[in-house]
């Protein structure tokens, strides 16, 4: 339970702040990987809080991200073990809706028309005010990532609808250096060189005890050690 007054039922009218003009609204939050949410969890809990309501797009099951494990599991035991996991996440972060494209974890790119192809008649249906994605960065330069990201632009573009990428807090780019965000690179498919963050244009202050308690749901991918930075606001660039 968070401190401060409780708002639930009663939908905001006007912002707490100036950065919260898309909170209390409908948003379309669009990922690569199971455990991507966490970049906006704290944005995503807000706006159900706000009276709002959260689509999530996950265009993978994450059957490559097998880095953390200590026993060998296949790709199809991984997607299940990761779908559960993000609908855990989700169920804690009050997220009204996870879709799952099913696209190949580390083979996005080259997927680019399936995947617009998949998430057009998806936007078109849902219809939501903003869409919050990866930007060029694809914040750790994965190329799912970017390609993510990418395609959600072109899509928030032809439809009119405003969005916000996700970008890296000045507090997280201090404690993990672009050197350090490379040594973490575990295999491949990222772009070559350190990724460029651009600033941050919008700041949103959130509950880092629930972005924690969503994070721990991801147990396949941090071997059941704590998560090592969680810091209390989560940054965007207006597109
Ligand atoms: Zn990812």
């Amino acid at each position: 339970m968070m401190g401060g007054m409780r708002t639930a039922g009663t939908k905001r009218k006007t912002p707490a702040h100036p950065d919260e003009f898309f909170i209390g609204k409908r948003l379309m939050v669009v990922t690569a990987h199971p455990d991507d949410e966490g970049i906006a969890a704290g944005t995503m809990y807000k706006n159900h809080r706000a009276g709002g309501t959260t689509f999530l797009v996950c265009a993978t099951y994450g059957e490559k991200g097998k880095s953390h494990l200590d026993r060998p599991v296949s790709d199809a035991a991984l997607k299940r073990i990761r779908k559960q996991e993000l609908l855990r996440a989700a169920e804690i972060l009050k997220i009204d809706r996870v879709l799952f494209l099913g696209m190949p974890d580390a083979g996005v790119r080259g997927r680019r028309a399936d995947l617009y192809r998949k998430l057009l008649p998806i936007v078109r249906r849902i219809k939501p005010d903003y869409i919050l994605s990866f930007g060029p960065d694809g914040m750790s330069g994965h190329w799912d990532h970017i390609t993510v990201g990418g395609v959600s632009l072109r899509i928030a573009r032809r439809e009119n609808i405003p969005m916000l990428a996700f970008t890296i807090s000045p507090e997280f780019r201090r404690a993990l250096p672009p050197e350090r965000f490379m040594a973490r690179r575990k295999f491949g498919s990222y772009r070559p060189g350190a990724p460029q963050h651009r600033e941050s244009d919008v700041k949103i202050a959130v509950n880092a005890a629930v972005k924690r308690r969503a994070w721990s749901s991801h147990r396949s991918q941090f071997s059941g050690r704590p998560p090592r930075f969680h810091f209390p606001y989560e940054h965007f660039v207006r597109e």
